[in-house]
């Protein structure tokens, strides 16, 4: 079977959620904490040259999944992932927004990882199976939306290191309200001076699990300082600012213009970013990728020169930066507040994402 003619099969769960465990759910979704009724599944199977082929393509009830202890995700971390979202628009509609880019990036991440290559006809359809039967999860509140998290994971038992031959595909959803929870506010970070996230040659531009656990110690710091995320700089490279956590970061100047850490090699070129990029040109604004160090930002924020900071990604789609704090360092205001340019660029991605803005790009792909 080729991947044009996959057929997904049915078993839909024998065991929704209720209309009211669902609407309770959904009055107060929170981030990440609640799942719909089902997956779907692909499975990949290679013969020892790597030559292989997806297959098994499925929408099954969600539930716990049956690996085998030695299945080489549990042991070598074999795993890449992505972030989407699924809106509703005011018809009714269900569109997601440059789901060719997280396919795209789901790929590369693939190569990175030794994984296979996935079809974007599967990717997209795996997104619209499980969308459609799980559609009365997608919440209509304004910046809410269906969180989609496809994943994709070597299930090959065996304790060598090497490329599993076999590999599945997944997709789970879960509705999302407010990522960092309650009324934007600008978020304060926290620079991680002890731990790096990714280093040259090394895996900072795959979306892979392992990145995200090596973050965790950083995260921790973090929070004990009172900051929602870290910051994570290349040591090697003057202190260049690199990305959050889990965001891409932009700087805007006292004359209007963008910057953005340039894609080194050591950071998640983010859909969010690349549109903010594009969002930004459109206006007229000058947008650049380049290296920016901590000083620069440093001294910018002192001058005013640089008069707004902002962090970008699926989840949080725009949100100011706050404070930063390099130990006992601070730079930026306590008081400050979400600055113009951060909120406009805010509102019209957000727009185009829930069908109130033009989609002069053809951003979005009806589900
Ligand atoms: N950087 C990292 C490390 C991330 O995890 C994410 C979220 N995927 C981003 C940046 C932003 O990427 P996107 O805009 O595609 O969500």
């Amino acid at each position: 079977m080729t991947a044009t003619d996959l057929e997904f099969s049915q078993h839909p769960s024998a065991n929704p959620k209720s209309d009211q465990e669902r609407t309770e759910i959904l009055a107060d979704p929170g981030f990440g904490n609640h799942f719909t009724d089902h997956t779907v599944v692909v499975d990949f199977t290679a013969d020892t040259t790597g030559a292989g082929g997806w297959g098994n393509a499925r929408l099954e009830a969600y539930g716990p999944i049956a690996l085998d202890p030695a299945a080489a995700v549990l042991h070598y971390g074999q795993e890449i992932f992505e972030g989407m979202k699924a809106y509703r628009h005011e018809d009714g509609s269900v569109w997601t927004f440059r789901a060719d880019q997280n396919a795209a990036r789901l790929n590369r991440s693939a190569a990175r990882l030794a994984l296979p290559q996935l079809p974007e006809n599967i990717f997209l359809e795996s997104l619209r199976q499980l969308v459609t039967a799980d559609q009365n999860w997608i919440p209509t509140r304004e910046g809410e939306s269906l969180y989609l998290r496809p994943f994709m994971i070597a299930t090959e038992a065996f304790l060598g290191v090497r490329p599993a031959r076999e590999v599945s595909f997944r997709v789970i959803a879960s509705p999302a309200g407010n990522y960092f929870g309650g009324e934007l506010a600008p978020v304060d970070i926290w620079v991680s001076r002890n731990y790096a996230r990714a280093g040259r040659g090394g895996t900072g531009n795959a979306k892979c699990g392992g990145n995200y656990a090596a973050s965790l110690a950083a995260q921790l710091e973090a929070e004990a300082q009172g900051c929602k995320q870290v910051l994570f700089l290349d040591q090697f490279n003057d202190n260049a600012v690199e990305e959050l956590g889990g965001m891409n970061v932009f700087f805007v100047f006292k004359d209007g213009s963008l910057v953005t850490p340039a894609l080194s090699g050591t950071i998640l070129e983010g859909v969010t970013r690349s549109s903010v990029i594009q969002l930004g040109k459109d206006r007229g604004l000058t947008v650049t990728e380049r290296k920016i160090t901590l000083d620069e930002w440093r001294d910018g924020v002192a001058s005013g020169d640089i008069t707004e900071v902002f962090a970008c990604g699926t989840a949080a789609v725009i949100t100011p930066i706050g404070q930063l704090k390099d130990g006992s360092e601070v730079i930026g205001a306590p008081d400050s507040k979400a600055g113009p340019v951060t909120m406009s660029i805010r509102e019209q991605l957000l727009g185009i994402q829930t069908g109130t803005s033009p989609d002069t790009h053809g951003w979005l792909t009806r589900l």
